[in-house]
């Protein structure tokens, strides 16, 4: 396997920046749901109580996995900067483009997973 050409290279860190993008906005979004609302009490019984509650913990979830996807995004963008993008972690081969293009965070050349 070839290592990527600079043109490629370029393509995948605008991708990671659109990327990045996207998931900046959706986590705005996801932190203001996530903030802690005044409940009226009059207005709100028991169920949909934990309509909410249950609503938050999806959120909480779906946070979380925005925040694993942020800190791995942002690490290959370092990548990028080092000249180590496109390198596995594992056996220090090349990462096919064609990976890179589905997964431009992938850590990994699809071998070593
Ligand atoms: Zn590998």
């Amino acid at each position: 396997m070839n290592p990527l050409t600079t043109e490629q290279v370029r393509e995948l860190r605008e991708e990671l920046e659109r990327q990045l993008d996207r998931l900046m906005r959706s986590i705005e979004t996801s932190e203001a749901a996530l903030r802690p609302v005044e409940l009226d009490q009059s207005r709100v019984g028991r169920l949909s109580r934990m309509d909410e509650l249950q609503n938050q913990s999806l959120t909480r979830n779906l946070h979380e996995r925005e925040e694993i996807r942020l800190t791995l995004i942002r690490n290959a963008l370092a990548r990028i900067e080092e000249g180590t993008f496109g390198v596995c972690e594992a056996c220090e081969g090349y990462i096919p483009y064609e990976r890179l293009l589905v997964f431009p965070e992938a850590t990994g050349c699809g071998n070593c997973g």
